[in-house]
């Protein structure tokens, strides 16, 4: 059975809180993109510690990505029956709004930190680089924008020391890539997910006290 490791609110903030210096010092993000669910609340709480005194807040957009195996017509998400399981398919539930140019040239030249929570089998953060790089071009084209080239940086708070599916273009993978803590291949269970807080908790504080986490 694969491990888990349970991660508490308290210890999210703290991850955030010490890669903040080091976003700050390699990245100078202008704006964050969320993967969501998993990447909202780590992306928020590092808001607060991206925030510069007299500055605004550094802006949050917001993604949607499911994984999903590659299963028959049948049983693709959205159709009666679906199954939702950790797989090679990558679904947008939620994307940036490309007909409103306002919202796409904001990435235009821009330094943007992709937030998401794990990186497992880096299908998704693939994905979403991908996609957002084709879209930020897209975007510079109907601008006529010839300014400096956009910038995309990754921030996750765990990353699996495993193979990975998916590859990170060369810029990213060779320093533009920070995970807060690397990981076995266990399963991390997150705060949000908790249907019982203090259950969860428990368990992360037991797992501490044993010496089998951290
Ligand atoms: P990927 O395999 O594309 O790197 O990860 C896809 C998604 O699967 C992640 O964004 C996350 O939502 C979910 N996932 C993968 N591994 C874990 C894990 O250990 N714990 C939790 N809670 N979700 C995971």
């Amino acid at each position: 059975m694969v491990p888990k490791i349970y991660v508490t609110y308290n210890e999210v903030h703290k991850l955030c809180q010490e890669s903040a210096d080091r976003i700050l010092a390699e990245f100078k993000p202008h704006l964050m993109i969320a993967i969501g669910g998993g990447g909202y609340v780590p992306a928020r709480i590092l808001r607060s510690f991206l925030k510069k005194p007299a500055s605004p807040n550094i802006p949050i957009q917001a993604i949607g990505l499911s994984l999903y195996e590659s299963l028959p017509e049948t049983m693709q998400p959205g159709t009666p029956g679906d199954v939702e399981t950790a797989g090679t398919r990558v679904t947008r539930t939620q994307w940036l709004d490309l007909s409103s140019l306002g919202e796409m040239s904001n990435l235009v030249g821009k330094k943007v930190l992709i937030v998401d929570e794990v990186d497992d089998t880096r299908t998704t953060l693939e994905y979403a680089v991908k996609e957002l790089e084709k879209d930020v071009q897209i975007a510079s084209e109907r601008m006529g924008y010839q300014g400096e080239p956009t910038e995309f940086s990754i921030f996750v708070l765990h990353n699996k020391d495993k193979e990975k599916k998916g590859h990170l273009p060369d810029r990213i993978e060779n320093g533009r890539y920070m995970a807060a803590r690397t990981v076995g291949d266990v399963w991390i269970c997150y705060p949000w997910e908790a249907t019982d807080i203090d259950q969860h908790d428990e368990l992360a504080n037991k797992q501490a006290a044993n010496g089998t986490t951290k």
